[in-house]
């Protein structure tokens, strides 16, 4: 079973119908009654749907209805819980028209997915969750992306504060501020201002006193907390130890990052328990590393024994990477001895992977962009890419996503960028039009990463093909690759002149097919001129050639012509240059290049 089961049930031939192919495409099982069982690829389910709802709800992540809402409605009424642990639930219209976030829209990922399945439908989505519809985050999924803990509030009162457009002060004392600087114009967060009687979101390491105002609490995973034990130490002592220090600074147990201390103590029992129990990593110091710090409380003893004068704070410091303590150590004595120091660190720990997507996102039209790319849009925490590359995808952006757009001239920049915030443990999509590994952005990030001692795994990459210019612009005048063909970027800004003229005299000796990208720019306006007088020495004057300029966009334009008059037309940086081969041939309106050569002349 996946990790995050989808189950869709359609009790009609025409939503069967609708919801078998989107159930292969979200890898999701679709249920059928026994009299469909003909009509799509599907399980069967017998007895009444009631029943078999009642089996699926425990265990899936997201159920998709083939039916009228009220029946759903009624349906799922009597198995609902709690928004924390329900499924989320969508209803889909029978013809797929229409994609209805029902319920579980923020923390079931129900509106994710309901954007997903709309643009693989080409339905309306249909959002009616407040902070949606106001292009913001869910205040109960903010800290999702950087990895943060989810701690007490009353999240209703907050999220109708927000829904109700009512200033919400934000307290932010630790962790990325990432998300304030891409909300939309109109929030009503009021940020660092101690105004005591506004409904308040605190994202803090710290627990403060109750207060009769609402608020809501997230809390930065920023704490270090440094440990030594003497051998055998009870985890309850531990345990205790830790909640009593936490409690006495105001702090959050939510707010740690991780439990630190000296190698000698990597298989300690209690602190294994400890980090097991709460999700912690540990992270061990050599007594050298430990020694390099300077401490408010070292020991001599200690000293002695394991070859630090510190462990405890000397730990948390080198776990925070910082030079000062937030909590210096703290004894505690019973069923043996354990120390406890606390440091702060910048940044916030998170243990999310962080992920790359490289994506193509086509020529142009969102309908020329793979499914696969555009859910791997919909689903990143980030979005990075040029833009006019954004816009396009505007419509697969969800609320909150943090969307960064640079100019075209930012490319290295651009990667750096995501391969930061991947490290970060965010989910960061790269997107270039086309294919992204054909002159785009997945060879730039690659080549970042490699430079940086990548380990091949953490970020984990995934590359979304995508539609290339040259199969974009062949498609438009009909066969003209059909063979062997190449590309050639005539480009000098990251590759040599001589190699790329190197190349045009071989392609044109070869007999390929050409493509030529990036043909003309204002200020390099020689190139195409060279590229032509290249292929006339040794191609014929009358080989078709094809001028396509923005292929699948509303300014699209095409021109036939030949080798001899292809300078007569406008080219520029919009442009593809199809060169064809001896073959190649103008019928009608469209380019033909043979799938045999029978009558080749050599
Ligand atoms: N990664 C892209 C190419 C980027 S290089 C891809 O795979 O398509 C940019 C060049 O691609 C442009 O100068 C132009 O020559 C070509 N190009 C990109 N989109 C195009 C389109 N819609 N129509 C025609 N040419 C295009």
């Amino acid at each position: 079973m996946t990790e995050n089961p989808i189950a869709a049930i359609a009790t009609t031939p025409t939503a069967a119908r609708t919801l078998a192919p989107l159930c292969e495409h979200l890898d999701g099982t679709l249920w059928l009654p026994e009299k469909l069982n003909d009509v799509a690829n599907g399980q069967v389910y017998t007895g009444s749907l009631k029943a078999h709802l009642e089996s699926l709800w425990a265990t899936q992540k997201a159920l998709i209805f083939g039916l009228a809402t009220g029946a759903v409605v009624r349906l799922i009424a009597p198995l609902l819980r709690d928004k924390a642990t329900d499924p989320a639930v969508l209803v889909i219209d029978p013809e797929g028209k229409f994609v209805v976030s029902l319920c579980g829209g923020h923390q079931g990922g129900g509106d994710r997915l309901t954007q997903e399945i709309a643009a693989f439908l080409n339905a309306t989505p249909i959002i009616t969750g407040a902070s949606h519809g106001l292009d913001l985050p869910g205040i109960d999924v903010l800290g999702v992306p950087f990895g943060w803990r989810k701690g007490k509030g009353d999240w209703t009162a907050i999220a109708s504060a927000i829904a109700h457009s009512q200033p919400v002060q934000v307290m932010q004392e630790a962790g990325s501020t990432l998300w304030q600087d891409h909300l939309p114009a109109s929030h009503s967060f009021v940020f660092d201002r101690k105004d005591t009687h506004l409904p308040r979101v605190y994202i803090t390491p710290k627990q403060y006193p109750p207060d009769p105002v609402p608020q809501v609490y997230w809390h930065p995973r920023v704490l270090w907390v440094g440990m030594g034990c003497e051998r055998g130490t009870s985890f309850e002592l531990i345990e205790q130890a830790l909640k009593t220090v936490f409690e006495q600074y105001g702090l959050s147990l939510d707010a740690i990052a991780g439990i630190a201390t000296i190698d000698l103590k990597a298989d300690e029992v209690g602190f294994l328990r400890l980090c097991d129990r709460y999700d912690f990593p540990l992270k061990t110091f050599a007594a050298e590393v430990l020694r390099s710090h300077s401490v408010p409380n070292p020991s001599t003893v200690v000293s002695q024994e394991v070859g630090t004068p510190s462990v405890a704070e000397a730990a948390a410091l080198q776990g925070a990477q910082r030079e000062t303590l937030l909590v210096s150590k703290q004894i505690f004595k019973g069923e043996g001895a354990v120390t406890i120091a606390i440091a702060q660190a910048e940044t916030e720990y998170s243990d999310r992977p962080g992920q790359l997507y490289l994506i193509g996102t086509g020529p142009g039209s969102l309908d020329q962009m793979t499914p696969a790319a555009q859910k791997a849009v919909t689903g990143a925490d980030v979005v990075i890419g040029y833009g006019l590359y954004i816009e396009l995808l505007r419509s697969l952006l969800r609320p909150g996503q943090i969307v960064e757009s640079l100019p075209i001239t930012q490319e290295r920049q651009r990667a750096l960028r995501a391969i930061e915030l991947a490290f970060q443990g965010l989910t960061v999509a790269v997107v270039s039009s086309g294919d992204c590994g054909i002159y785009g952005m997945g060879g730039l990030v690659l080549e970042e990463l490699q430079k940086i001692g990548w380990d091949g795994k953490t970020p984990a990459v995934q590359v979304f093909p995508g539609v290339s210019a040259v199969q974009a612009a062949a498609s438009r005048i009909g066969a003209p690759l059909m063979h062997d063909f190449c590309t050639i970027s005539l480009s000098d800004l990251l590759t040599p002149w001589e190699v790329i003229e190197k190349r045009l005299q071989a392609a044109a000796a070869a007999d390929f097919v050409v493509a030529l990208y990036n043909p003309r720019s204002q200020k390099r306006i020689e190139q195409i001129a060279i590229a032509q007088r290249l292929f006339l020495e040794v191609r014929s004057p009358d080989t078709p050639v094809a001028i396509v300029r923005s292929a699948y966009r509303p300014d699209e334009q095409i021109q036939l012509t030949t080798l001899a008059e292809m300078l007569r037309y406008p080219i520029d940086m919009l442009s593809l240059v199809l060169i064809g081969n001896q073959s190649t041939c103008h019928y009608q309106d469209w380019l033909i290049t043979p799938r045999g050569y029978n009558s080749f002349k050599s």
